[in-house]
């Protein structure tokens, strides 16, 4: 049977540890593509996760390996996007698989993402190969790092391959690792179709390029398919395989990874995680897991001074075709005009769209700070939900106030608990509990506001503990919680865009930070400028922009026109990304201001 020679994994890994590195050294072995088409790197294929070091959209390679015997097996990679935020699409690829290599770093071992990574492949049954990568550095233990596998994961580690992604050593121990330890599919041909869409993207000539497991039956260019999560019904028009280019085939049969096109407009039509059947003969379940995904962080998104609305607009449609995440409607702030109200992942996923913004779209943008989403039962008996701080009804109209909390797993050298702990417990953390994972390493479990991790939780993390700790978390649920508005005044004005939910005993001490914050961001006027963080009525922290004594060219006597006209050049630059607030000018970074607080 032809399934027996299929493996279908992914590579997980915390963060550096190899995982690309030892994709593209798979695929240079299987020598599916030359190395000048290989780019470095191959999976990792937009810019943006270059440069960041981070694969954010996952997507697969068939790579064919002949054993030593002469039998040719398939190979289908699948790439596992790798932050937090992504969690959802990554379990939706491991979905895809039977298998996953853990890729474990042999300087530095087991970490909170190798974690948490291997908690989704074993919600997903799959079978789990541990790789030690990096054993070509002198300070590699691959020993030690085998005892802690076994210890912290619980898998066997025995035989794991101990290699050099980088230096190409020990590559053919994981191809018979792959073979020998992952079991292939099993699915049955001639079942009714059920395709796992485990990837999604835009493409502008071939609509919407869905990246499939086919679990049973078989798919082919003509079959009426069905997206039963989203009932919409499309014709397809090509389904293949991809290596280095898309490559079409006659049909895909279960145990098949591949992908399919139907002339779909929009990633929301065939979201990840959705299960794809024939309009004729359809399955009577789907597969399990589908989730609509659901923003959890939510910012305001305004043209900077100069910018026009509409071309914000384009943008955000335009971004949104490729990312069923991604959501926004328009919103208007007193202070800052019209302007889009978007919902997000995760920070990391609200930087890229802003960047995103910035950089394919070349648009000047405000963005305001972040919010989570606060449950507020109020008084009527009524609950509403709010993303944005401007919105949250009449204190006399709350009864109380709930926000989410996240689980989160903390791993850090024995050195640094106490700095870790001071850290979490600042940040309204509730301590779960401790545990030891060698003499030096330490796990520790909080509960935490998400409120409190979105801001600079991660930079604070690092910078405790010298870069030593990691960090994973998952959404728990809603706790009740003692929450106040805290506004800002901007020369006497409410600024709306500046309004920021917090909790009652963290609101001085943030308004005093966020005014001293203001106060140096916000550049020198012609007059005096008070900037006053307020709670309701009652006004908690107070700073003064001094008036401007002389204009700044004066500075310049007039005489050296050069000089002169880069002080305009860089005051201009200094202006690109700022709006007029009142009389004042308030550059971006004042509105995310809120963001570092320590
Ligand atoms: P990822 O974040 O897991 O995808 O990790 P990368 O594959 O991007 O690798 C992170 C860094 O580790 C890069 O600078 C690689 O060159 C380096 N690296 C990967 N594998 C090895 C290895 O086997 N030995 C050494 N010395 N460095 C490696
Ligand atoms: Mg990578």
């Amino acid at each position: 049977k032809r399934q027996k020679n299929i493996r279908n994994f992914s590579i997980i890994a915390h963060i550096d540890h190899g995982k690309s590195t030892l994709a593209d050294r798979l695929i240079e072995h299987t020598g599916m593509l030359t190395e000048r088409e290989m780019d470095s790197q191959v999976l990792d294929s937009m810019d943006l996760e270059k440069e960041r070091g981070i694969t954010i959209k996952l997507k697969a390679v068939r790579l064919i390996y002949t054993d030593k015997k002469g039998e040719e097996y398939i190979f289908n990679l699948i790439d596992t996007p790798g932050h937090v935020d992504f969690n959802y699409e990554v379990s939706r690829s491991l979905a895809a698989c039977e298998g996953a290599l853990v890729v474990v770093d042999a300087t530095q071992g087991v970490e909170a993402q190798t974690l948490g990574n291997v908690y989704l492949a074993i919600d997903q049954d799959l079978e789990l190969v541990p790789i030690i990568n990096k054993i070509d550095l002198p300070s590699a233990r691959p020993d030690e790092i085998k005892q802690e596998i076994e210890d912290i994961i619980g898998i066997d580690a025995e035989n794991a391959p101990l290699i050099s992604a980088k230096k190409g050593i020990g590559i053919e121990d994981v191809f018979t690792r792959i073979i020998e330890d992952i079991p292939a599919p099993s699915g049955d041909e001639n079942a009714p179709l059920k395709a796992l869409i485990f990837d999604s993207y835009y493409d502008s000539y071939k609509g919407v390029i869905c990246y499939v497991s086919i679990k049973d039956g078989v798919v082919k260019p003509g079959d009426e398919i069905i997206m039963m999560a989203t009932k919409k019904v499309f014709e397809v028009v090509e389904v293949g395989i991809t290596t280095s280019s898309h490559i079409s085939l006659d049909k895909l049969s279960a145990g098949d990874v591949g992908y399919i096109t139907a002339s779909i407009k929009n990633v929301k039509e065939a979201t990840v995680g959705d299960t794809i059947t024939l309009a004729k003969n359809p399955t009577a379940e789907p597969l399990p897991g589908y989730k609509k995904v659901v923003p959890m962080v939510y910012c305001g998104i305004y043209p900077a001074e100069g910018e026009e609305y509409t071309n914000i607009r384009e943008a955000l449609e335009k971004l949104q075709v490729n990312d069923a995440a991604l959501v926004f409607e328009a919103e208007t702030s007193a202070a800052l005009g019209f302007g889009f109200r978007c919902g997000f992942l995760g920070l990391l996923h609200m930087e890229i769209i802003q960047e995103r913004l910035e950089r394919e779209f070349n648009l000047d943008i405000i963005t305001t700070s972040p919010s989570v989403i606060y449950k507020i039962n109020k008084v009527d008996g009524s609950t509403v939900e709010i993303q944005n701080p401007t919105n949250l009804p009449d204190q006399t109209e709350i009864l109380y106030m709930e926000e989410p909390i996240v689980s989160a797993d903390i791993m850090t050298p024995t050195d640094y608990v106490g700095a870790v702990m001071e850290l979490c417990q600042n940040r309204r953390g509730t301590f779960i509990n401790m545990e030891y994972l060698e003499e030096t390493r330490a796990l520790i479990k909080y509960d935490l506001p998400l409120n409190e991790v979105i801001y600079d939780f991660f930079d604070a993390l690092k910078s405790k503990t010298r870069g030593y700790a990691s960090y994973d978390y998952e959404l728990k649920g809603y706790n009740e919680s003692k929450l106040v508005k805290l506004d800002i005044l901007i020369n006497g004005n409410i600024v709306d865009a500046l309004s920021i939910i917090v909790h009652e005993s963290t609101a001085y001490n943030k308004g005093r930070r966020i005014c001293e914050k203001l106060s140096q961001v916000i550049p020198r006027h012609q007059f005096a400028i008070p900037i006053q963080a307020a709670i309701g009525n009652k006004i908690i922290a107070r700073e003064t922009i001094r008036a401007l004594r002389k204009d700044v060219l004066a500075k310049c006597y007039g005489g050296d026109i050069s000089r002169k006209r880069k002080l305009l050049e860089k005051q201009k630059e200094g202006k690109k990304r700022m709006r007029m607030v009142g009389e004042v000018e308030v550059p971006q970074e004042a509105f995310l201001s809120v963001l570092k607080y320590e």
